[in-house]
């Protein structure tokens, strides 16, 4: 039997509305509804590759791989105050800086980070795997000119084009953005890749450095960085504009 137009169109406007926040995640309240009975929503934006939509953000499970920073402390409370006018190692974070390593393997990575007495916060690996390298109350030196600010997240890549090829890592960091985002109360908009903190001031106006009396407002032109590219922070920013970070994610 053919059911009448109205009712067949009534049925598919109340079909596609109440599939809405599901497939388009961009509602606070239909994530709040549909987190008890479905968990977190497929995330559908036309913003994303085909090879991240669909997915849906779990909470990240951090893996313990402390850096030796409490041996460095003396000298990084000597940079900090140096450079940011801070006397503690301590902080709330308002920023994330997002990285890849240029080094091809998680532990080559560690070991190079371990030797050059660099800390991060976080290093996501090739298959999404997360190590935590320093708790997240503590102050790194990961991106300098927003250390006194910033977390700093690594992914382990050569390149952005070598980190854009694996989705799961990709998409393993967006979460983790995510979580951090909601732990720390910090806006999508202070999520910037390390190349934008290269460029001083105009573009992050957190930036400070009072110790370069020749470069005080931006990277110095031979330290100019290109992590993790900008077409990775455009697929990032996408994801956290589609399914914003909520209380529901912690
Ligand atoms: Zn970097």
């Amino acid at each position: 039997m053919r059911l009448p137009a109205a009712i067949l169109l009534t049925a598919m406007m109340w079909t596609w509305a109440s599939a809405r926040p599901l497939f388009f995640g961009e509602s606070r309240l239909g994530n709040a509804c549909l987190k008890g009975q479905l968990g977190h929503p497929a995330v559908f934006s036309a913003d994303l590759p085909p090879q991240l939509r669909g997915r849906s953000y779990s909470r990240p499970d951090f893996i313990d791989w402390p850096l030796d920073y409490r041996a460095w402390e003396k000298e990084h409370l000597k940079y900090f105050k140096k450079t940011y006018g801070e006397s503690s190692l301590n902080f709330k974070p308002s920023m994330i800086v997002m990285h890849f390593t240029v080094v091809p393997t998680a532990e080559q990575t560690y070991a190079v980070l371990q030797r050059r007495k660099v800390s991060v916060h976080l290093m996501v690996d090739r298959d999404g795997s997360t190590y935590q390298l320093m708790p997240f109350d503590r102050r790194c030196n990961g991106a300098y000119g927003v250390n006194h600010k910033a977390l700093s997240i690594e992914m382990v890549a050569t390149s952005e084009s070598d980190l854009l090829s694996h989705p799961q890592q990709l998409f393993q960091s967006f979460c983790c953005v995510k979580y951090l985002c909601a732990k720390y109360d910090i806006p999508p908009e202070k999520v910037v890749g390390h190349y934008e903190v290269g460029m001083g001031v105009t573009r992050v106006p957190e930036y400070l450095d009072m110790a370069d009396p020749y470069y005080p407002t931006r990277y110095p032109p031979n330290e100019k960085r290109t992590d993790p590219g900008e077409t990775y922070m455009r697929w990032l920013r996408a994801y956290l504009k589609a399914d914003p970070p909520t209380g529901y994610d912690l």
